[in-house]
C-alpha cells in the first residue's frame, strides 16, 4: 500500500484524507493545532454560546454527500442539512429592507415590490449566471488547469471559447451596472465579489456566477452548524482507518533528488510515498521547503482579503433578523478602495451578521442570540490592528444600532475577537486572507498554484490557498482534484 502524508486537517485536508482512505493509501494527518478543522472551527464563550468560528455560508453540499457515498456509506447517517429560505436578510444604508427568498420567483417579485425594479430584470439576470455557471465550472473549478490532458477535452475548449462572452475583460461591477439602474442591487450582486475574497471593481465579470450558487442552486444549513461539516467527515475518515495526529506542527518536507521521501516534525521523521500539503501554499514553500526553489511569481499573486470578527454573545433575540443578515455601507465604492487600494479597514464598512442559534437552539440560552459579527478587511501588512479593531467595533455598534433601533452594546453579554494577524497565527494562512490569492484579475484561475507540485515527484497541495480557490465547496473540489492527479501517477 501506498503511505501519504497530510499536512493540516483544515477541510481540503480532512476530503484529501478520506479519498486517498478509500483509494487504499495508508494516510496520516499532522496538524499543529488540538483539534481539526482549520478555519473551519467553534468556540464557546462564556455564558453558553457557541459560534462557527470561520465559514457561515454552506453551498453545493452535495460535495459533500459524495464523500460518504465514496466510502459507500449512506451520508445521512453522518450528516444532514436544510436549505435556507429565506436565505439573506438585507438592510441598506438608505433604511430600504430586502429578503432574499430561496424561491427565484419569489425573490425577483419581491425585488419588484420593495425597490421597483421589474422581476423580469432579475430573473433574466439569475438565469444568465446559471448559464454562465454551466458554461465554466466543470472546466475550472473541476480539473487541474495545469495538466496538458486537461486542454484536450472537447468541454475544456468549449469553456475556453466562451470565456470573452462571459466576460474577462469588463469588471463584475460593470455587469451589474449594466444589468440594473438601481445602485441597490448593484450593490447586492457586487457582494459577491466578496465570496473568495475579491474586489468587484476589479475582478472580472465571469466571477457574476457566483449568485447562482445561492440562488439557483441554494445556500444551505447544517444540523448543529458549519463545523458539522468537519465533525462527520473526521468520524468518516477515522473510520476508514486515517491516523490524526494533532499538535505536531510539521517543520520539514524531506527531499531527496527530485522526489519527496517525508516529513520531519518536532518529534521525529517519517517516511511517506506521497505528501499533500494542505497548509497555505506560501509558508510551505518558505518555510517547510526553504532549501527549495519556490515559483515566485505564484507565491506574489495579490492576496485576498481578510477579515474581522466580533463574536457577540447577545442577551436578546432579534426576530427580524436570519441566518444571514447583510447591512451594507452607504458607500461600497468607497469601501473596496479601503480595503484593496489603501490597505485599511474602511470607516462606513458593510457589516455581516450570522445568526445560528435560530436554527441550533443550544448554541445560546434561551432569549438570547450568538452572533457572528463579520467585516471584510485587507490581509495582515503589520497595520495597527488594535487602533483598528477599536474604532470598527464603535463604527459597527452604530450601523447596527441605528438599523435596529436599538443600542447594542448594553447587549453584549459575552465578546471575542479575531483579526487578520489572529487567522494567520491560528491557521498558518499568509497574512490572514481568507481564500489564499485573490481573484482580481481575469487571469487569476491560471496564477494560482497547481494541485502537485511541477518540480518535486510525490508532492501535492490541496485547500483553499491553491486550485481552485478558497470556501468550502472549491476545498473539497482540489481534494478530488488532488486524488485524481495521485490515481494517474501511481
Ligand atoms: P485551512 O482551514 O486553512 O486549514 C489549514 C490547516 O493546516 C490548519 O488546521 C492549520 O493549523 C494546519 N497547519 C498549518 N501549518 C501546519 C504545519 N506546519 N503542520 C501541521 N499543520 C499545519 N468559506 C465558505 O465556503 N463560506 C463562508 O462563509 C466562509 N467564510 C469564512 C469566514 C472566515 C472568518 C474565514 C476565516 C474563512 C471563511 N471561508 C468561507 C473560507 C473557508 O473557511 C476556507 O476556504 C476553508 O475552510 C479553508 O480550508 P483549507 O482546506 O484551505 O484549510
Amino acid at each position: 500500500t501506498s503511505s501519504t502524508a497530510i499536512i493540516g486537517a483544515g477541510i481540503g485536508g480532512i476530503a484529501t484524507a478520506v479519498r486517498l482512505a478509500v483509494a487504499g493509501h495508508r494516510v496520516v494527518v499532522f496538524e499543529a493545532q488540538e483539534s481539526f478543522g482549520g478555519k473551519m472551527h467553534q468556540l464557546e464563550l462564556p455564558g453558553g454560546y457557541r459560534f462557527d468560528g470561520g465559514p457561515s455560508l454552506f453551498t453545493l453540499p452535495h460535495l459533500v454527500d459524495e464523500l460518504f457515498r465514496l466510502a459507500g456509506r449512506e451520508p445521512r447517517d453522518y450528516f444532514r442539512y436544510q436549505r435556507l429560505d429565506p436565505i439573506t436578510e438585507y438592510f441598506f444604508a438608505d433604511g430600504t429592507r430586502l429578503t432574499a427568498w430561496a424561491d427565484e420567483e419569489k425573490f425577483a417579485q419581491e425585488v419588484e415590490a420593495r425597490l421597483g425594479t421589474p422581476a423580469a430584470d432579475v430573473r433574466a439576470f439569475l438565469a444568465r449566471s446559471g448559464r454562465a455557471y454551466d458554461a465554466t465550472a466543470g472546466t475550472f473549478l473541476h480539473k487541474s488547469l495545469h495538466k496538458a490532458g486537461t486542454y484536450l477535452s472537447p468541454e475544456v475548449l468549449k469553456a475556453l471559447a466562451a470565456l470573452p462572452r462571459l466576460g474577462l475583460t469588463n469588471t463584475m461591477h460593470q455587469r451589474h451596472q449594466a444589468a440594473f439602474a438601481d445602485p441597490r442591487l448593484v450593490q447586492l450582486f457586487d457582494r459577491f465579489a466578496t465570496y473568495n475574497g475579491s474586489d468587484p471593481y476589479q475582478a472580472p465579470a465571469t466571477l457574476s456566477m457566483i449568485p447562482h450558487l445561492e440562488h439557483g442552486i441554494g445556500a444551505f444549513y447544517p444540523e448543529g452548524g458549519i463545523y458539522a461539516i468537519a465533525q462527520s467527515l473526521v468520524r468518516l475518515a477515522r473510520e476508514l482507518g486515517v491516523e490524526f495526529r494533532y499538535r505536531e506542527p510539521v517543520q520539514e518536507i524531506l527531499v531527496q533528488g527530485s522526489r519527496v521521501t517525508g516529513l520531519r516534525t518536532d518529534q521525529g521523521s517519517y517516511t511517506f510515498d506521497q505528501v499533500v500539503s494542505n497548509m497555505d501554499v506560501v509558508p510551505t514553500y518558505r518555510h517547510l521547503l526553504a532549501g527549495q526553489p519556490a515559483p515566485e511569481r505564484t507565491l506574489a499573486q495579490p492576496r485576498s482579503s481578510s477579515a474581522l470578527i466580533f463574536y457577540w454573545g447577545i442577551g436578546r433575540r432579534f426576530p427580524e433578523l436570519g441566518v444571514h443578515n447583510i447591512f451594507f455601507s452607504g458607500d461600497y465604492k468607497r469601501e473596496f478602495e479601503a480595503i484593496f487600494q489603501e490597505q485599511t479597514v474602511a470607516t462606513d464598512p458593510t457589516v455581516y451578521v450570522n445568526i445560528t442559534s435560530g436554527h441550533t437552539p443550544t448554541d445560546a440560552p434561551v432569549g438570547h442570540e450568538n452572533w457572528f459579527v463579520m467585516i471584510n478587511v485587507p490581509h495582515d501588512q503589520g497595520q495597527d490592528w488594535p487602533a483598528l479593531v477599536a474604532r470598527t467595533r464603535t463604527a459597527v455598534l452604530a450601523r447596527l444600532s441605528q438599523a435596529l433601533g436599538t443600542e447594542l452594546a448594553p447587549l453584549i453579554r459575552a465578546e471575542h475577537v479575531w483579526d487578520p494577524p489572529g487567522i494567520a497565527a491560528r491557521t498558518s494562512s499568509f497574512g490572514g486572507a481568507l481564500y489564499g490569492s485573490s481573484s482580481n484579475n481575469a487571469l487569476a484561475a491560471f496564477l494560482r498554484h497547481p494541485n502537485f507540485s511541477g518540480r518535486l515527484k510525490g508532492l501535492y497541495f490541496c485547500g483553499g490557498s491553491v486550485h481552485p480557490g478558497g470556501g468550502i465547496p472549491l476545498c473539497l473540489l482540489s481534494a478530488h482534484i488532488v486524488s485524481d492527479l495521485m490515481k494517474s501517477e501511481t
